[in-house]
């Protein structure tokens, strides 16, 4: 199973066909079961539009004589503190004494089946019973019983199977999930050198629970692991010159693929070029997520000078402590990666601070951007 694009997100397989319909002969097998001995004639109520191809598939499985209606619940109609706003629509026989088999594509808070079942009562349902395709038993929150339910499902996003995302997806027959890359922040702290990008992420990623993704940093842990990649990288590296675009844009999809369940990403140091911030936006574009916004911090080159030098006696870092080597830093910084300002001032998402406050003075700048 692929990756399916719907409108403007990609969905990743979770449900397979196979799944759903080995789910649908068991749920099946119960009501048979249950109703083996019944005299007299339910009906099953198909609540559209979602239930459309699971009430097909379950009623294909019931062995008893039935009936088939369907229904639709109409949206809330104003609030009212007492009773339901809403009415059934499009029931067209009488249900006065009937026993009724509700059939639901997914329960999630309740409220929809609830209101269903009081509405149906009240219209002289003798007995309703309700099956549903999908429960999320994380968010149900009502006491009224499910007496057939075919899967558990995670509180997440799901289309597929007559399941819709803006009317799209339910004629597919498995299952699929919202990305989660679609629903995570990924943020951009830019910079040049020394403008105190490191700190501030760390700062970001404490306050917003991201991840923090430096390429200085990976690239450092590749050289004190004596890598070749690292290896190769020192050398460069120790000359204030940047490392090939694929190494580090191959770090980045590493760190995406391996850190599925964390609600986003801060890049710290990438992209250094416009050709690596194209890649990471289509890295992004192909998990249905994009750059929600560039921090950048701005300072002049005198102060990343001085702070880099001072950052030398701290940190020890070799590219940190010659003269030459700092000029070759910023030189690069204005020739390769500064034009990466105007691709996403481009793309309407680059955000500028004054990087000369105190640290907490920038930090409340950054926090009130995001
Ligand atoms: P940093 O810790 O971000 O200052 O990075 C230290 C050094 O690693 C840089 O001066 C570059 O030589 C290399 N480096 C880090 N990130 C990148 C990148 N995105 N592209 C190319 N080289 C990088």
């Amino acid at each position: 199973m692929e990756r399916i694009f719907l409108k403007d997100k990609y969905f990743v397989p979770y449900i397979p066909y196979e799944r759903i319909e080995k789910a649908i002969d068991e749920v099946a097998e119960r009501i048979n079961h249950d109703f083996r001995h019944f005299n007299g004639v339910p009906i099953v109520l198909c609540v559209l539009n979602g239930s459309i191809l699971f009430t097909g598939e379950l009623m294909k499985r019931l062995n008893f004589p039935c009936e088939f209606s369907s229904v639709r619940l109409s949206s809330y109609e104003g609030t009212l503190s007492t009773g339901i706003t809403r009415k059934v629509l499009g029931l067209t026989s009488s249900i006065k004494g009937r026993t009724i088999i509700v059939v639901e594509d997914i329960v999630d808070t309740g409220k929809t089946i609830t209101d269903l079942y009081a509405l149906l009562r009240d219209a002289g349902a003798e007995e309703v019973k309700i099956c549903t395709m999908l429960l999320k038993p994380d968010v149900y929150k009502k006491d009224l019983k499910l007496d057939y339910v075919a899967m558990e499902i995670e509180n997440r996003f799901i289309v597929g199977f007559g399941l819709d995302y803006d009317q799209l997806g339910r004629n597919s027959k498995d299952i699929y999930i919202l990305d989660k890359q679609a629903s995570m922040k990924h943020y951009l702290i830019f910079g040049p050198p020394g403008a105190g990008k490191g700190t501030q992420a760390a700062l970001l990623v404490e306050r917003f629970g991201l991840r923090h993704v430096s390429t200085g940093d990976l690239l450092r842990r590749e050289i004190a692991a004596g890598t070749p990649l690292g290896l190769q990288a020192k050398t460069l590296i120790d000359k204030g010159e940047l490392v090939p675009d694929s190494v580090v844009e191959g770090m980045i999809a590493s760190e995406l693929e391996a850190n599925p369940d964390v609600k986003g990403f801060i890049f710290d140091g990438f992209p250094r070029t416009t050709a690596q911030a194209e890649h990471l936006d289509a890295l992004l574009a192909e998990r249905g997520a994009r750059i929600d916004a560039v921090l950048s911090l701005a300072i002049p080159d005198e102060t990343v000078y001085e702070r880099i030098r001072h950052r030398a006696e701290v940190e020890n870092r070799v590219d940190d402590t010659k003269p030459e080597i700092i000029r070759n830093r910023i030189d690069n910084y204005h020739a390769k990666t500064e034009p990466v300002i105007a691709y996403y001032k481009g793309k309407g998402v680059y955000k500028e601070v004054d990087g000369l406050g105190t640290i907490d003075e920038v930090f409340n700048k950054l926090c009130a951007l995001m």
